[in-house]
């Protein structure tokens, strides 16, 4: 029995400055971040596995059209929507992941029974589509995730010939109290990608990883730079290989190769003791945890009054 059990989520990291998101605005942020971590703490204080805990956290976020995945997913260039997650099982390092689908509800259960059922590790595209269908995953129409402000946010992407990235991916970890280790991330990509682009959510080692043997990471930010980086793998491979703590392997993990590898690298990480790390270089970073019976630590800015000791 393990009494450190406990999960962390992000909704993603952004830029953005605090004339830019209203009271309200972020009062509903941190009530889909709650309502997240409530999910996947349920999990677990009912003694189910890390990988249902944060497979649920997730999907409570993707169902939430304020956050970047799922319901909420983000258009690319030519209006479609398509999603990437992954998932990872600390305990058996069995992963399930999927890149560029369409029309899916909830990638991250698709990325779960991929991982589950099927011999292999990603599918992508109309194969991972069929695969949903066979095992009767819920698919929704293009119209359940359109609006009209995505189409402006495209939009203004399109004006400035750019992608608008740190745009609220998903993802959770958690460690249960058997002592097992997961990890789950789940994305939309990035505003004005180009249709087919898969970022760093679904690549297990860069965008998402766990081991029970050391930690568990979900990453979000430039997807380009995170792949280049492997930045979840990266912590991991520091506690491992350095003897390093969680909060040293999170900074090394973050600034590595920082010279070539340009792009924000932020992410929720938590070791095999239910240590946690918030590691984020952006401005904002839509953030929550629960450990045991603690209260829930939910917080937005980077200088938020609140406290978390372990934030790096
Ligand atoms: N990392 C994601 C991607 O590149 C985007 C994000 O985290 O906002 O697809």
């Amino acid at each position: 029995m393990n009494n450190n059990w406990g999960i962390a989520i992000h909704g993603g990291a952004e830029n953005k400055t605090k004339k830019e998101i209203s009271e309200a605005q972020q009062a509903a942020y941190e009530q889909g971040l709650e309502n997240a971590l409530i999910a996947g703490w349920r999990v677990l204080n009912d003694g189910g596995s890390a990988v249902d805990a944060v497979e649920a956290a997730v999907r409570s976020m993707e169902n939430n059209r304020l956050f970047n995945a799922g319901k909420g997913a983000s258009l690319a260039t030519d209006q479609s929507i398509e999603f990437d997650a992954a998932i990872m099982d600390g305990k058996t390092m069995k992963a399930g992941a999927i890149g560029g689908v369409k029309h899916i509800k909830n990638p991250i259960t698709l990325a779960k029974t991929i991982m589950q059922k099927s011999k292999h590790v990603m599918l992508c595209a109309t194969g991972a589509e069929d695969f949903a269908r066979e095992y009767e995953l819920e698919m929704k129409s293009d119209q359940y995730f359109w609006t009209e402000e995505k189409e402006k946010e495209l939009e203004e992407a399109k004006k400035e010939k750019d992608v608008a990235g740190g745009h609220d991916t998903v993802g959770a970890v958690a460690l249960d109290r058997n002592g097992n280790l997961a990890a789950a991330t789940s994305t939309g990509g990035l505003v004005n990608q180009l249709p087919g682009r898969v970022g760093d959510s679904p690549i297990i080692g860069s965008g998402t990883y766990a081991n029970n043997e050391v930690c568990a990471v979900s990453c979000t930010g430039d997807g380009e730079g995170i792949m280049r980086a492997n930045t979840a793998h990266e912590v991991y491979a520091h506690m491992k290989y350095k003897g390093l703590s969680l909060k040293e392997a999170s900074q090394a993990a973050m600034t590595l190769y920082k010279d070539r590898i340009e792009g924000d690298r932020n992410f929720v990480a938590m070791d095999k003791d239910g240590n946690i790390e918030f590691s984020f270089e952006t401005n904002l970073m839509f953030r929550a945890c629960k450990k045991g019976d603690e209260p829930s630590y939910v917080a937005v800015w980077k200088d938020e009054e609140v406290a978390w000791e372990n934030e790096a």
